[in-house]
């Protein structure tokens, strides 16, 4: 009796410290970032875009009538439902996505430029940074959320990986080399990380013409990180895809469209593999999000800089074991890019700070209790 006395006297008095620390620490064992560049938020939130598919029309190599089809619906919901199934009918229900101004969720860029560089950096260092006001493929000194996740985890290189079809990817991932793993555009793994079948897909990446010089296709890079991830176990894994913004620049609404289907069901694959690998199972968090918007009516849609109007906008979702099942974000203040590189650590039990004073805070309801 004395020591059942003893003993409920012990847990009443531990359990006040023992609890917070036991119900604060994530669930989220591994992250992956899966960034669609230059995707505006109308696709997003409404599909199919008729105002868009009316300018594509009058294009001379457009497909729009062979594809208006396949993305047309008498609602909004109906048209993002045909144009990004696994978003929609998946993710987003058991997730957050945040950037629906109709529904009082409006996130933007902060950096003046609303082009890929300077949004990369405000997105992974935590605020826009002024010396970054060129698309050149550089390094700067501001430290990023994938290398600060590296560093104080004291994670093996290669546990944190950046993986994508543009040079500028591997420069906006990390201050400086050999803290986390970086990849160009058209580099092969290094051997000690890479397989058979990554060292296939890396060759074909490299003879695969693109649209345009600078980036390679999306959906190889895709598969290279899908067969580095199954190889390797990364905890943190940036995929960077570039070809929404190639084919919007050719002005070819139509391969936007049909782009992002395929890229959709791509992340749904990536999705259901990893709820299948018990290295990843339930404890795994993805963040999608772009860098930028883009015009919202004519040949301005192909386009995007600050002074082109809708280039700022732009929108992020986030779903996995931490992140309450809210669906669409409504009525909340103005979000920002910054708050993507916060919102990251979060799920690594890292603070905001650990960036620096002057980051924003992470994506509100993102991580349950918060
Ligand atoms: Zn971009």
């Amino acid at each position: 009796m004395r020591r059942y006395a003893i003993l409920v006297l012990a847990t009443i008095v531990l359990l006040p410290a023992l609890a917070p620390s036991v119900q604060a620490r994530p669930l989220t064992r591994n992250l992956v970032l899966i960034t669609l560049d230059g995707v505006r938020t109308e696709e997003i939130f409404g599909g199919f875009d008729e105002i868009i598919a009316s300018h594509s029309a009058t294009q001379p190599y457009s497909e729009i009538e062979e594809v208006r089809g396949r993305f047309i619906g008498t609602t909004r919901e109906a048209r993002r439902e045909a144009l990004m199934p696994v978003l929609w009918g998946k993710l987003v229900p058991q997730g957050v996505i945040f950037g629906n101004r109709e529904l009082g969720s409006p996130m933007r860029v902060q950096n003046p430029h609303c082009f890929s560089a300077p949004g990369y950096t405000e997105m992974l260092t935590g605020a826009p940074r002024a010396e970054v006001s060129t698309n050149d493929v550089r390094r700067y000194a501001y430290r990023t959320a994938l290398e600060i996740v590296a560093r104080k985890l004291q994670l093996p290189m290669g546990a944190v990986a950046q993986i994508g079809s543009w040079d500028g990817f591997s420069s906006a991932a990390a201050s400086r080399d050999g803290i986390i793993l970086t990849t160009g555009a058209f580099d092969a793994l290094p051997a000690r990380f890479s397989t058979p079948e990554a060292d296939t897909l890396a060759g074909l990446r490299k003879d695969v013409l693109g649209l345009w010089e600078e980036g390679s296709e999306d959906v190889i890079s895709f598969r290279i990180a899908e067969a580095y991830i199954e190889a390797n176990s990364p905890r943190l894994t940036w995929i960077g895809l570039g070809n929404s913004d190639d084919w919007a620049h050719a002005d070819r609404y139509d391969r936007l469209l049909v782009y992002l289907n395929r890229v959709d069901r791509l992340i749904g694959e990536l999705w259901d593999g990893l709820q299948a690998n018990p290295r990843y199972q339930d404890q795994t968090t993805f963040i999608i999000t772009t860098d930028h918007g883009r015009g919202l009516k004519g040949k301005n849609w192909s386009e995007h800089d600050c002074s082109i109007p809708g280039s700022e906008w732009i929108w992020a979702v986030v779903v996995g074991p931490d992140t309450p099942a809210t669906g669409e974000a409504r009525n909340t203040p103005e979000l920002y890019q910054g708050q993507v590189a916060a919102t990251l650590l979060q799920f690594f039990d890292l603070p905001a700070s650990t960036l620096g004073p002057d980051v924003r805070p992470a994506l509100p309801g993102t991580l349950i209790g918060k």
